[in-house]
């Protein structure tokens, strides 16, 4: 339509990319999971496979998205960052959002027979909304990340001792919710271990910490990584040959994308991985 009477309407378009040199988290969110819970029988108050669907989705999303660093994800949501120096679609926030969304969902309605065999889907599907927020220093990140990580913690030990006194206690969600009023994190693990036996420790470490997703390319030994002298050899305003860097971009693209389901909040996650913020 160039130079048509009508190729003014572009006017109209706002713009809107991102603040540059800013670490962009994109946090996605699935639509009504509390009523498509219920609708596909998911387990309370975990489901695995839902778990495991959202963690195979997201995969996919780091597969095909190499400018995103790192990603975690609890619930029905994860968060994807994307490195402070990405130019991917010059930064524009509804291109990146709308990308992550319905990459997600793509992957994710994709690959729900395979952990839904006996389930199929039908509409109303399942959909995500999306947002982008820049956080300007890398401490900003890792206190975002840790956010997210402690409110999985926080929602699953109170999830956990609300199902597991309507569960095995024999109350009803009333109940259960008066009984968990005002209970600090120390009354509800007394509540699991007196009531019911459970040791909350040993509940399964993606329930309790989600999961974490990057790519695994310059695997460190931990007996022997100094993490402090490689930080500071990559702070070293050493200019990088073009090889090198292309290098590092194809071997990044091809490094394997692994799930954990470890501590973030821990800074030693960051230590040990440097080349994850670098
Ligand atoms: P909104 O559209 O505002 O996000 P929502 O119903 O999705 O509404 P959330 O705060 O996102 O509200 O909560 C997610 C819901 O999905 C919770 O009720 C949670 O228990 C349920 N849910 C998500 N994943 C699982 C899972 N793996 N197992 C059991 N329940 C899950
Ligand atoms: P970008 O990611 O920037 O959007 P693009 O390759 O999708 O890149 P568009 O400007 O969106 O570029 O153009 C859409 C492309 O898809 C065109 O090449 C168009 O010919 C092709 N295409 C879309 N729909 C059809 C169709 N129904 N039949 C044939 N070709 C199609
Ligand atoms: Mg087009
Ligand atoms: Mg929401
Ligand atoms: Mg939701
Ligand atoms: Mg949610
Ligand atoms: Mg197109």
């Amino acid at each position: 339509m160039a130079n048509s009477q009508y190729e003014y309407v572009k006017q109209f378009e706002q713009p809107d990319r991102l603040l540059p040199n800013t670490w962009i988290v994109i946090r996605i969110d699935g639509r009504g999971f509390t009523k498509f819970a219920s609708k596909y029988g998911f387990e309370k108050p975990n489901d695995r496979r839902a778990l495991e669907l959202m963690n195979a989705a997201a995969r996919a999303v780091m597969s095909e998205l190499p400018d995103i660093t790192i990603a975690y994800g609890v619930s029905d949501e994860y968060s994807f960052v994307f490195h402070k120096s990405c130019s991917l679609f010059d930064r524009r926030s509804s291109k990146l959002v709308s990308t992550i969304v319905s990459t997600f969902t793509a992957y994710y309605v994709h690959f729900w027979p395979s952990h839904f065999p006996n389930t199929p889907l039908s509409p109303p599907l399942p959909s995500f909304d999306g947002r982008a927020v820049c956080y300007p220093t890398v401490q900003n990140l890792q206190d975002y990340m840790s956010w997210r990580q402690v409110d999985c913690h926080i929602n699953n030990l109170y999830n956990t001792t609300f199902w597991a006194l309507i569960q095995q206690g024999g109350m009803d969600a009333t109940e259960a919710e008066k009984k968990l009023k005002g209970t600090l994190a120390a009354d509800k693990n007394e509540i699991l271990f007196s009531q019911f036996g459970i040791n909350y420790n040993n509940e399964p470490e993606m329930y309790k910490k989600g999961s974490v997703v990057f790519r695994d390319y310059e695997p460190v030994d931990p007996g022997t990584h100094n993490a402090t002298a490689e930080v500071d050899n990559m702070a070293r305003p050493v200019q990088q040959s073009k090889t090198q860097a292309e290098n590092d971009k194809k071997k990044r693209a091809k490094a394997p994308i692994v799930v954990e389901h470890i501590s973030i909040i821990n800074r030693d996650f960051w230590d040990r991985r440097p080349w994850l913020l670098s």
